[in-house]
């Protein structure tokens, strides 16, 4: 049958996503997503590319989907079954923007932190650990900040652009290729949380790898990709075995008739279950540039950075795209923060030939607390929802005792006791991919 015209394309071999052909409509507004916010639908020739879509697997269709016929391709079967299993230790980890989210569905106001009861719940359902990816994204900052002290010393492969949201990185690799030096090495939060419990986690506790079954919990439909090519390299398996996004999750609690109001708060696991201020805002654009010049600012300076690296004034502004001028004492650089693919492909034609040295990001609105894996919002509520969202990251943020990554207690200890120090060999070999 041929395609209807008015929709994207869906490969029926995407790990990300699947349409539900009964409710599909033809309404159009999956295509106008995937075409204006995110360049994709519209700027490639699908015969050129042998009849296989192009997709970011951002989720952005999902959330533009008002009838639901686009839905992430559910991985619940795998975890329950693998939480059946008496031989599996099912460890699970929670990235920063699901926690502000999750609420909605149990009639909480979105912005408010439910982690606490998410590490109740999960337990409940059989975990074994429950950890804070806050921790995996303070790892990415120590990686990538020291990254990007090395190539501004050495004036070579600026811009840096960020690499954790794997639909920007994705995009980059298909529509402007000559760009991909230029992304940092380092791996997504996700795939570093993964590593870790693998390697560090499994030695530390004595538990075989083989046995761990580790699942991320995410606001993103990407990681579902992104984490099934993360093999970790030397240790022939991967960090993450499933993902489940926030939608997901819910619809896990729901079915095991958990209510997040009625349950306990529980502190998430030692020794991957602590993440700092800088972790937290990871979820929202903009926060993945404040946190990681956080630590520049103490590599390049060896001080701690002053207040006005807390709440980045100059890259704060609403809108898509925002710059700043930052100043490090040692040097003044030019920074952009961005969300939206076709944004981000605009402002670096436009800017081809200056382009600031730091550059982030992000596929979805706002980042990650707009995901494609996030709760959907009622439409014309898209930017009240994400605000409070924001706002919930922000505050967590705002209140943490340690507001920078290199202070986190238990990214010391990995340094210490395994890595040894930011671009370490083993740091090389597990946490940044391949150049
Ligand atoms: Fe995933 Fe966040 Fe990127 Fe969206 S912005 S694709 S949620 S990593």
């Amino acid at each position: 049958m041929k395609e209807k015209q008015n929709r994207v394309i869906i490969s029926s071999k995407n790990q990300a996503i699947c349409r539900i052909e009964e409710n599909c409509r033809n309404c159009g507004m999956c295509k106008l997503v995937c075409n204006s916010k995110m360049g994709i639908e519209g700027y490639y020739d699908l015969e050129k590319e042998d009849d296989n879509p192009i997709c970011i697997n951002c989720g952005q269709c999902v959330q533009s989907c008002s009838f639901n016929a686009i839905i992430p391709k559910s991985e619940i079967p795998i975890v329950e079954k693998n939480l059946l299993d008496r031989e599996k230790i099912v460890v699970f980890s929670i990235a920063p923007a699901v926690r502000v989210a999750l609420g909605e569905l149990f009639g909480l106001q979105a912005g408010v932190n439910v982690e606490k009861k998410i590490v109740t719940a999960l337990k409940l359902l059989g975990a074994k650990y429950v950890f804070d990816i806050t921790f995996g994204a303070d790892l990415t900052i120590m990686e990538e900040a020291s990254e990007f002290v090395e190539r501004l010393k050495e004036n070579c492969k600026l811009p840096q652009f960020t690499s954790c949201c794997p639909s920007w990185v994705q995009y980059l690799e298909t529509f402007m290729p000559e760009l991909k030096n230029n992304l940092s090495t380092t791996k997504s939060p996700v795939e570093m949380q993964g590593a870790v419990i693998k390697t560090y986690f499994s030695n530390v506790k004595g538990i075989d790898k083989n046995k761990i079954f580790s699942v991320a919990i995410v606001p993103c439909t990407a990681k579902k990709v992104e984490t099934k090519a993360g093999f970790i390299n030397g240790e022939n398996c991967f960090g993450v075995d499933a993902v489940l996004t926030t939608t997901e999750l819910g619809q896990l609690f729901i079915n095991r008739g958990i209510d997040l109001r009625k349950i306990k708060n529980s502190e998430f696991d030692k020794i991957l279950g602590r993440g700092s201020g800088a972790g937290i805002i990871f979820g929202h654009s903009g926060g993945v540039m404040e946190a990681t010049l956080r630590t520049v600012f103490y590599l390049l300076n060896k001080i701690n950075p002053p207040k006005s690296f807390f709440n980045l004034k100059n890259v704060e502004k609403s809108g898509a795209i925002k710059e700043g001028k930052i100043d490090l004492i040692v040097k003044k650089i030019d920074v952009a923060v961005i969300y939206g693919t076709a944004k981000a492909r605009e402002y670096i034609i436009a800017n081809r030939d200056n382009l600031p040295q730091f550059i982030e990001v992000m596929a979805c609105p706002c980042g990650c607390v707009g995901g494609g894996g996030q709760l959907k919002y009622v439409a014309g509520e898209l930017e009240n929802i994400i605000n409070k969202r924001i706002k919930g990251l922000k505050g967590i943020d705002n209140s943490s005792i340690i507001r920078v990554s290199y202070k986190n207690p238990e990214i010391i200890n990995i340094y210490n006791n395994f890595l040894g120090f930011p671009l370490s060999s083993i740091a090389k070999k597990i946490l940044h991919k391949k150049d």
